[in-house]
Formats: structure tokens, sequence, C-alpha cells
């Protein structure tokens, strides 16, 4: 599932969603494979129309072809966050009517149920078990990677700057809830981490720093179990969140020593694990 064979011969689609994960997805298929397509499937969120616009010229930029296949009713069961449930099934199952190898940009650690190996695992048994056994089905095997899935996001911009990809190329990926760069959002404080830890100094331009909104929620998550981050730190075992504390509490302490905020990345560590 990770990946890592070289294979040409298939139609490889890539969850293209506009964000830095999907674009790491795409140049890790670029040296393994020549038909790719990146796929974007609509689900109506509050944030679909700006990813679709960022997606589209990324894909342009890229030479890679783009599709966007319409799956709007799906938007009615979204949360206030812009969350559908299990549409992550729904994902895989698209792009497996448009290709035979998919790539899917899940990351380690990650909150949801569907993202991780497990659910990936689970996938691959039942497209296994409809391409194997049915007979109005005319591929042989539909495969699922997610190249990406021990990585976190400081490492998959590392990957993305390895690949000669530009600071600027970076910052026009997508990856807020607000479909801009609000920086009060847990992709928003998840993306600047990336991004202090290889040291891109504050390319993107937030309404409001990630650095003062992250710690702050922190100290919010003690008080509420309803915060994304107390969640993601209750429903996750810490050995499973260890690579993502790690990189939070570099990102701080870089900060700190540039003087970014005053809040010592002791502090910090002490403030998350509390929470
Ligand atoms: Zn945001």
């Amino acid at each position: 599932l990770e990946g890592g064979r070289v294979m040409d011969d298939s139609q490889v689609i890539v969850l293209f969603s506009g964000g830095l994960d999907s674009l790491a997805c795409y140049y890790w298929a670029k040296e393994r494979y020549k038909d790719i397509m990146g796929l974007y499937v609509n689900l109506d969120t509050s944030y679909t129309i700006a990813e679709i616009v960022k997606a589209k010229k990324m894909c342009f930029d890229l030479n890679l072809d783009f599709k966007v296949v319409d799956m709007k009713f799906m938007g009615i069961f979204s949360d206030k966050v812009g969350h559908v449930p299990l549409r992550n099934i729904f994902l895989l199952e698209i792009a497996a009517l448009y290709g035979n190898t998919i790539l899917f940009g899940m990351l380690h650690g990650e909150l949801s149920e569907d993202k991780g190996f497990p659910f990936l695992r689970r996938m691959q048994r039942l497209f296994d078990s409809q391409t194997k056994e049915n007979l109005y089905h005319a591929k042989s095997k539909i495969e699922l990677l997610a190249p990406f899935g021990n990585k976190t996001k400081t490492q998959v911009v590392k990957y993305l700057l390895d690949q000669k990809v530009t600071p600027f190329q970076l910052s026009e990926t997508i990856g807020c809830l607000k479909g801009t760069v609000c920086g009060e959002c847990p992709p928003c404080f998840n993306r600047w981490v990336a991004f202090e830890n290889n040291k891109l100094y504050d390319i993107d331009d937030y309404f409001s720093h990630p650095v003062f909104w992250g710690i702050e929620e922190f100290k919010r998550s003690r008080s509420t179990n309803k915060n994304m981050f107390k969640k993601s730190l209750l429903s996750i075992p810490l050995w499973e969140k260890r690579k993502w504390i790690m990189d939070v509490w570099r990102a701080y302490k870089s900060a700190y020593d540039r003087n970014l905020c005053a809040i010592t990345p002791g502090t910090v560590l002490k403030t998350i694990l509390k929470g």
C-alpha cells in the first residue's frame, strides 16, 4: 500500500485537492508512471470552489490532465467545518471507476478513521473481491497506494523541496477549511508547522498567524472535548501522534529562536500533552 513498484501500463489517478499532499502524490507518481490524471470529486462543501480553482490551475501548470467529478448532493451531509462523513470510501470508489492505480494523499497519524493503513487495507480487500470475482468488471486489479502514509506534512514539504518545487508553488497549494489561509484552522496550523520546519518562513499570507492561534487552541482544548486537537489526541494513541507532536514542538522552537513568538518550546510541549 505504500507503493514502490514501478509500473507504467496503468491509468494512474491522483486524488487531487490542490493541497500539499496531493501535489506530493503527483510528483511521486511522475517518477514511476506515464499515464497520470488528477481527479477532484466535487462534494459541494464550503471550500470546494476554492479547491477546484487552485487544483485546476496547478494541474494546468504541471501539464497534468485534470477532471472534476460531480457528487454535489453529498454536500448536504457536510458538517459545519465542511467534513462529509464516510467521504473517503466514495473518493476511492469514484477514482477506481477512472483508473486502476489510485494515489491517496493520507499522512501519518491523521484523525479520521477513513484515513490510515487499516482503512486502506480494508478498501483494498473490497476492491480485490470485485476485480477477481466480478464478471462485469473489466479490470484485473485496482491498486490503492498511499506513498506518504508514514510521513508527516513536514516530511512531505521536504520531499517537495527535494523535487525542486519552489516556495512559490508551495504557497499556491491550498489547505484551509475556509478556502483561504485563515491561520485559524487545524489544516492552516499543520501547514505552518510543515513550512516552519523546512525554514520556509511565513510564505503564506495569513489573516491571523497560526503560531498564536495554535497555542491558544491547545489551551482551549483542556476545557472542551469538541476541540479538534483534543479529539485528535484522545482518539489516536500518543504513539501514533508522536511524529506530529515532535513536528509541532520543532516548529515552536524555530519560531521562538527567530523571535516570532515568546512561548518557550517546553511550555508548548507541556500544553499539548496536558490537553
Ligand atoms: Zn485555515
